[in-house]
């Protein structure tokens, strides 16, 4: 193992801009670097991008590596995890950093199987340990069912590769007197990086208010199952004018599309108010909700460990505390 003392991010990008983690994660590649005494680079894959590299270097990058292909417009699982695995082998960087996506969770773990590391997914926080003989990445994770949040890091292997959570890391102030390197890459590729093609990409606008952009946000839990349904928070959510979402069980359940699930898995959201309800407050739901202003939490059970990260709690049937709070509201 003889790394370079690189911090590296694959930058990902969708219709040529680039998503807001990627640049979250650049902003924290570059700390990680100055603490290890190295500098940063990003890899880019595309078509025609190089606004897009300059874009990177102006966040943060000392270095891009730019495939530039018409057939790698959209992603592709294979054809990418063969570029930036191959990238990674001959360059071998300390760290490699990925956005916590749908398409982030498709490639960190093909590369990370290809070149044989470890991968950390869904980290929250990012920290340099340096009581070793040389600096390790401590990614830290909710686990063991949510209860805990656990260190986990990769001392054989390099690069160490972790998938960040969205939403979770400070997106660092452009400068555009940064100056970077921009690296044209060959594009070698055959018919076998191509067995699956994606060959377009259709985005789903959500109607309505959403958890990301509300001030208020009212989210469902699990402890609405006798009701079968998110049904009676609604009337709530709009006496706020805010967003409903939901835990991952809600989402299982049906109540609530994907693109309202908090948490690890989820979006990452802070809302001026948080009314959190049924929810039992596994720390893979609540990192999802780091950012929020004030947290009211609703509970039948009191020692539910939602109470521990609320500002307001509410010992009680959500089913009579909710009509309760609609009927004050109306009031007023
Ligand atoms: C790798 C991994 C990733 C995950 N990612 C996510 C994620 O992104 N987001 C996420 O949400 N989860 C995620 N989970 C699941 C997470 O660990 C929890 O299981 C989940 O958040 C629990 O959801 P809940 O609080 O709605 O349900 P529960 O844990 O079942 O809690 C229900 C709560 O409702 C209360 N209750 C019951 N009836 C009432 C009532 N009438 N009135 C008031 N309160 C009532 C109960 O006391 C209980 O505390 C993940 C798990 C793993 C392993």
């Amino acid at each position: 193992m003889n790394a370079i003392h690189e911090v590296w991010i694959w930058a990902e990008q969708r219709d040529g801009r680039l998503m807001d983690v990627s640049l979250e994660i650049l902003g924290k590649a570059s700390e990680l670097a100055e603490e290890i005494g190295g500098g940063t680079a990003a890899i880019l894959i595309g078509d025609e991008l190089s606004p897009l590299a300059r874009e990177l270097i102006a966040y943060g990058a000392d270095k891009v590596y730019l495939f530039s292909d018409p057939r790698l417009t959209y992603y592709q699982s294979d054809a990418y995890t063969r570029l930036i695995s191959d990238l990674l082998e001959k360059q071998q960087p300390e760290i490699l950093l990925l956005g916590g996506t749908t398409i982030g969770m498709d490639l960190a773990p093909s590369v990370a199987a290809r070149i044989k590391t470890g991968l950390t997914a869904h980290s929250c926080k990012l920290e340099i340990d340096k009581s070793g003989d040389k600096p390790l990445l401590m990614a830290a994770v909710p686990g063991w069912g949510g209860g805990m949040i656990v260190n986990i890091a990769c001392p054989e292997h390099r690069p160490q590769m972790v998938t960040v959570q969205q939403g979770v890391m400070e997106k660092p102030p452009r400068d555009d007197h940064h100056s970077g390197e921009l690296i044209p890459m060959e594009v070698k590729l055959n018919e076998r990086d191509f067995r699956v093609k994606c060959i377009e990409m259709v985005e789903t606008i959500p109607e309505g208010p959403q958890i990301d952009t509300s001030d208020v946000v009212v989210v469902g839990g699990y402890g609405m199952k006798c009701q079968g349904s998110l049904l009676p928070l609604e009337e709530l959510t709009d006496l706020l004018h805010g967003a409903l979402g939901g835990t991952r069980p809600a989402l299982d359940e049906g109540w609530i599309p994907e693109c309202s699930m908090i948490g690890v898995n989820g979006k990452a959201i802070g809302p001026k108010l948080l009314i959190t309800i049924g929810t039992s407050g596994a720390n893979h739901y609540t990192a999802g909700f780091v950012k929020a202003g004030t947290v009211m939490a609703i509970n039948s059970d009191p020692d539910a460990p939602i109470f521990d990260v609320c500002d307001i709690g509410i010992v009680g049937d959500a089913l009579e505390v909710v009509p309760a709070m609609v009927k004050a509201l109306k009031a007023l």
